[in-house]
């Protein structure tokens, strides 16, 4: 009997690998990762209807709506390393954008996700580019490890978005510096970087007229008062000669960076070699635009409908080259519309957070209350993670933290504080992640090595900038579905379309395309889980 089933389970699986080579020929020879950063699921949905270009083809493809960056710290760094490495924050140890470590030799103890902090005379502002923090391999990493002909190039418009999709063996790594694309210094240029780059100072150094306003952009056109002298709603991202921050902060910049990719891809004949090769793309653009003018503007519009097109020629070019290439495209978060705005659509109740909250006068208060001497806190932002100062006695630490409860949990903004103590406690977050409870999403991105003796969390719909006068309206980075939510596209030529609309997390995407290229994984050690990309009873995904 044991006999007969142990036949008949070879007979099926054998039967699921036929279906499966039935299905796809052969493995695809490129894969191509995207992340477009601050592309929520609720952009993707609202514009969906309008897509006609690259958006719209991956729309036809294996789509998951609602995927979520699971984790409460939803920011850009922590987003892109869950990306490629199957891997929450809390493993990646890539905990936050920025965070306090008490062991460097700097005043305010502030250490960037991907720098090296021992070089003498750095910030988290000047700081050296280093993959040093990132704790777990990217799937560039395995790839190469399996096969060394393999070759992985990463270009993004941020530094931390190419590096954590990247890691430490890539070929290549391309980022937007200020005014060029740049990489480490130890590495060397190549052509058709250097042509890119010098196309890209011609391009700045002449004005841009303003980007058409597409009709299904006309009804979102007009002002919000964000201060008495500001308004946001209208821009067309009109330039400047010479103005390499509004050049960042427009369709100009996706523009150039899938321009780049394509040239890349190119030059180191990616997917025309006999090996498996990967790419890795980030797309900055969006969350630029989504800081500086919300997410529910013109602006936001017809950047939608440019990163639409632009993807389509990028695709396009792919196709013409004779690529066999499988696409993902994600975010690495979300998004919230700034509040000025969220009050007029129908969100009476969205706010700024309390000044009183921004971590210097929270910490005079604390002074206060403790008759301590300020700062008692350090940290980012007086959300997210903070860290008693460690010079502090025992009891002054007691005396601070007993305080620093007190008042946040008696804040009428405030959601939640956990302790590092009940972080440490809690178990690993497991189930669909749209039924976590906000101690789930916390853990996520929880290190007992690197996070904060208390994690803040805001109640929704609470912007933390208090002065949205500096340039920067509107944010993400809250445990809140709107920037929990991002949409996960799979796209292959003959790779027939389904959609499913529960939740699934980036972590699953590594394994997922792992499976497709036939790269095995262990068996512990890695968050996410395989998607079954085919439609009906076969499988993509091993063992199953
Ligand atoms: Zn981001």
């Amino acid at each position: 009997m044991l006999r007969k089933s142990v036949v008949a389970m070879a007979a099926i699986l054998s039967l699921s690998v036929s279906a499966r080579a039935e299905d796809h020929p052969s493995r695809p020879s490129l894969i191509v990762a995207i992340s477009v950063d601050q592309f929520s699921a609720d952009l993707f949905a609202q514009y969906r209807s309008t897509y006609g270009g690259g958006l719209k083809r991956l729309s036809q493809g294996v789509v998951f709506p609602k995927g979520y960056q699971s984790h409460a710290a939803t920011e850009t760094c922590p987003g892109h390393s869950t990306i490629l490495t199957g891997n929450r924050p809390g493993h990646t140890g890539i905990i936050a954008n920025n965070w306090i470590d008490q062991s460097v030799a700097r005043d305010d103890k502030l250490v960037y996700c991907a720098e090296d902090p021992t070089i003498a005379g750095s910030s988290s502002k000047n700081y050296t580019a280093s993959l040093q923090r990132l704790r777990v391999p990217t799937l560039g990493d395995r790839l190469k490890a399996a096969d060394p002909a393999s070759r992985v190039i990463a270009v993004a418009g941020k530094d931390r978005a190419a590096l954590m999709m990247g890691g430490r063996g890539a070929d290549q790594i391309w980022w937007w510096g200020s005014r060029e694309f740049t990489s480490f210094t130890a590495r060397p240029t190549t052509p058709v970087v250097e042509q890119i780059n010098s196309s890209i100072a011609a391009t700045v150094s002449a004005e841009h007229a303003p980007f058409p306003l597409p009709d299904n952009c006309a009804a979102l056109d007009h002002p919000v008062a964000v201060t008495p002298t500001t308004s946001v709603g209208t821009g067309q991202f009109t330039r400047k000669s010479g103005d390499y921050r509004g050049f960042r902060a427009s369709p100009e910049m996706d523009a150039t960076t899938l321009a780049l990719a394509g040239a890349l891809i190119d030059e180191a004949g990616l997917g025309r070699r006999g090996h498996t090769d990967l790419i890795a793309i980030g797309l900055s653009a969006t969350d630029y635009i989504g800081h500086i003018y919300g997410t529910a503007g013109a602006e936001m519009c017809i950047q939608m409908g440019q990163l639409d097109t632009g993807l389509g020629r990028f695709f396009d070019r792919l196709d013409k080259a004779g690529i066999d290439y499988l696409v993902v495209l994600t975010a690495d978060h979300g998004g919230h519309d700034l509040p000025e705005r969220n009050r007029e659509n129908a969100i009476a109740d969205a706010e700024r957070i309390d000044p009183a909250l921004t971590l210097p006068r929270f910490n005079e208060t604390l002074a206060a209350r403790t008759r301590l001497k300020a700062p008692l806190l350090l940290g980012d932002a007086t959300q997210g993670d903070l860290y008693l100062r460690r010079d502090l006695s025992s009891a002054a630490k007691a005396k601070v933290m007993k305080a620093a409860l007190a008042l946040l949990r008696g804040h009428r903004q405030v959601a939640a504080v956990f302790t590092h103590d009940q972080l440490r406690a809690a178990p690993e977050p497991a189930g669909p992640p749209e039924a976590w409870s906000l101690l789930d999403e916390a853990k996520a991105s929880f290190d007992p090595e690197r996070s904060g003796d208390l994690l803040v969390l805001l109640k929704p719909r609470i912007t933390p900038i208090a002065d949205p006068g500096a340039g920067t309206v509107a944010t993400h980075g809250s445990p809140w579905d709107y920037d929990r939510r991002v949409p996960i596209l799979f796209w292959r030529k003959g790779l027939a379309g389904f959609e499913q609309p529960l939740g699934v997390e980036t972590v699953d995407i590594m394994p997922t395309l792992a499976a497709e290229i036939g790269l095995a994984l262990p068996k512990t050690g890695i968050d996410g889980h395989c998607l079954d990309l085919i439609a009906g009873p076969a499988t993509s995904c091993p063992g199953k």
